[in-house]
């Protein structure tokens, strides 16, 4: 069984999306290709454009990421999750 884990999730941490998106900036529309990691891929809400530099605010749909799509957000729910307990666990210290 372990073996099959491992072989399953080495190849998993080191996969990039890559997504295409059009600068919202007046006048720039630039194409800007944006590889992202996983990690990247969670946190992500705009991109910088590479030709003009200004920011895009953005979010990821499931079209970008279909393969990680229900893994980003079983995994981002499971964080708020995580911290809801954590805080529970810090008032709960206070009493
Ligand atoms: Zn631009």
């Amino acid at each position: 069984m372990d073996d099959l884990r491992r072989r399953i999730l080495i190849p998993r941490a080191m996969l990039l999306i890559e997504i295409e998106r059009r600068c919202a900036a007046a006048g720039c529309c630039a194409r800007n290709r944006l590889g992202l990691t996983k990690q990247e891929a969670r946190e992500y809400h705009g991109f910088a454009c590479a030709k003009c530099e200004r920011w895009t605010e953005d979010v990821l749909i499931k079209r970008d990421v279909p393969e990680w799509w229900e893994e980003l957000m079983v995994t981002t729910l499971g964080d708020k999750v995580l911290r809801a307990q954590i805080i529970g666990e810090e008032e709960g210290d206070r009493r």
